[in-house]
């Protein structure tokens, strides 16, 4: 297996031996990180961020039932299974530490194989979820990020500008007589476009902060993040002619001139401002660029 593809293991037991025979068991198939006491596991489960964590429940100061809510109680760890793996072999304890959300539960002395195995199992739970997740937040058709993706990115952007005091700009693009296109030359043509433009899109992105994705149907949307109005009309205008220069080439017949029109917001955020209001106004942008004759860009404040 490479190196960088491995799944991460976080082995925590105040009994080294036990961390030690775990990670020669565990150590060929997975990157294996240790801890001997509960308060660094916590702290190298957040700066490691591991796929799974192997936790003693017998440990002095902090046990593994102490260590289990820490993990359970922080925003940043409470998503990374857990397995008990403890001498305590009643149902007492099993029940506990179910109870509060480990994954599994293996008793000492413990079998290789079982360990193996079950340690898989989690790995293969978490991988999958991770792939649904990620399908979840990508728009099918174009492989943008779709408009749930889209939704999430704007919230943390939004609180980042509310406590950075940093403008916050967004796009709401278009693409003009799009039902006119689809109607001419066939649905088929209408998603090659759609997937043509998406890639415009995406390309024009210069910055690490900015987002773009499917908002809908013919509609895609920018954020850009610590952007005032002068910036994102002219990100605008360029993404506006891109579409307007790219000559589409379909089935190598038609040559497509495909325009888009787009309405801008932009605003330095506090808390009596609502997202919703800032979307409505992009949009309101929007529509004015269409009425205007489309292939233009629309904002409703004065450029700063
Ligand atoms: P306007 O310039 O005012 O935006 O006109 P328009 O024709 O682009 O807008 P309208 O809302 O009338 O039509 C949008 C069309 O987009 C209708 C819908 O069938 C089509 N559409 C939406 N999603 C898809 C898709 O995934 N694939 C294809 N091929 N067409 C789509
Ligand atoms: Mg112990
Ligand atoms: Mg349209």
């Amino acid at each position: 297996m490479d190196g960088e593809n491995k799944n991460c293991l976080l082995i925590v037991d105040d009994d080294r031996l036990s961390v030690q025979i775990l990670t020669h068991i565990l150590g060929p198939d997975y990157e294996i990180y240790t801890a001997t006491d509960g308060l660094s596991a916590v702290e190298k489960a957040k700066e490691y961020k591991p796929d799974l964590i192997l936790l003693d429940i017998i440990m002095p100061i902090m046990d593994g039932y102490e260590t289990l809510l820490e993990l359970k109680n922080s925003e940043e760890t409470c998503k990374i299974p857990v397995i008990l793996i403890t001498s305590l072999d009643d149902c007492e304890n099993e029940v506990k530490g179910l109870s509060l959300e480990a994954a599994d539960y293996i008793t000492k002395p413990f079998s290789d194989k079982i360990v193996k195995l079950r340690v898989k199992n989690q790995i293969q739970i978490i991988n999958q979820l991770r792939t649904i997740e990620h399908l979840s937040m990508i728009d099918q058709l174009t492989n943008l990020p779709n408009r749930r993706s889209f939704d999430n990115r704007l919230r943390i952007e939004w609180q980042h500008a509310i406590r950075e005091k940093t403008p916050i700009s967004i796009l709401i693009m278009d693409l003009d007589k799009f039902k006119y296109l689809n109607d001419t030359y066939g649905h088929q043509c209408g998603d090659f476009v759609l997937q043509e433009v998406a890639k415009i899109f995406f390309n024009s992105l210069r910055r690490s902060g900015d987002f773009t994705a499917r908002w809908g149907g013919e509609e895609f949307v920018v954020l850009l993040p610590n952007t005032p109005l002068s910036g994102a009309v002219d990100f605008a205008e360029m993404i506006r002619s891109s579409v307007e220069n790219s000559s589409i080439k379909y089935l190598d017949d038609y040559i497509l001139n495909i325009t888009i029109s787009i309405g801008i917001n932009s605003l330095i955020p506090d808390q009596c401002n609502s997202i919703d209001d800032f979307i409505s106004l992009a949009d309101k942008g929007l529509y004015l660029a269409k009425q205007a004759g489309r292939n233009r860009v629309f904002s409703l404040k004065q450029g700063d």
